[in-house]
């Protein structure tokens, strides 16, 4: 059966404590990579476990960074943008990863969408949490499509990300966008967290729609811009 789910915020008890934590982080992890970094040494062995612990400390910071990034309310620059271009950039940095795993993207983007009012650098990065997730869900190859219409409303624009991988059980859709719910090994869980985020910001909606075994679906809305 296929699950509707419609989100809310989740975040703002987990969100305050956060920034507190994540905060206080930064300051020590700058020093340790600091010093990391003036350590030298001629053993080959010794090299490889300071590359370990360098590309340990990057995770932390990423990981640090990205729960920063929702804790605390981004400042939004909304400038009237074309969803095309947002969307097709996002493709572009993520074709090496599909190719690399046998996914054909197909992109289908109405003509002339109206415009949206938006933060572009915001967007792109929900489009590239939602991308690359339906991408690490194909582990077996297949057809990724990208579909952006106007919704019948004509206020609205629908962006659709419908992929061909694993799926999610229905009774895991409720977890998703929860702040380190992941299933991945190396995940962080944050991405769709920070999507939610994101999108709400903008005035818009996210829905995850799944079948266990045939693929999910993402759609977002997002307000037309009046400025045409
Ligand atoms: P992460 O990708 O780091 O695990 P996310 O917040 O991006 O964190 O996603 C949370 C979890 O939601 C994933 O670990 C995965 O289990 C599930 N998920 C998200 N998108 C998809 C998808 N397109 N197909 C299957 N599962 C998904
Ligand atoms: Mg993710």
């Amino acid at each position: 059966t296929q699950e509707l789910l419609i989100k809310s915020d989740k975040l703002s008890a987990v969100g305050q404590l956060a920034a507190g934590v994540a905060h206080e982080i930064r300051n020590p992890l700058t020093a340790l990579k600091g010093f990391l970094q003036l350590l030298k040494t001629n053993s080959a062995k010794e090299k490889y476990y300071i590359e370990i612990m360098q590309k340990e400390l990057q995770r932390i910071e990423f990981i640090v960074n990205e729960f920063l990034f929702v804790s605390k309310p981004q400042a939004i620059h909304f400038v009237p943008r074309r969803l095309e271009a947002i969307v097709t950039s996002t493709i572009d940095l993520l074709q090496p990863q599909a190719l690399l795993g046998n996914i054909e993207i197909e992109n289908e983007l109405a003509p002339d969408l109206p415009l949206v009012s938006c933060d572009e650098h915001q967007l792109k990065q929900v489009f590239i949490n939602v991308l690359k997730n339906a991408l690490e869900a194909m582990t077996l190859g297949g057809v990724m499509r990208i579909e952006a219409l106007v919704e019948p409303s004509g206020t609205d624009i629908l962006i659709r990300f419908t992929d061909q991988g694993c799926g999610i059980a229905p009774e895991r859709l409720p977890k998703l966008g929860e702040p380190f719910y992941s299933t991945k090994e190396k995940g962080t869980g944050l991405g769709l967290m920070v999507c939610y985020r994101i999108i709400e910001a903008h005035g818009g909606t996210m829905k995850i729609r799944s079948k266990l075994g045939e693929g999910t679906t993402v759609e977002i809305t997002l307000p037309a811009s009046t400025i045409s």
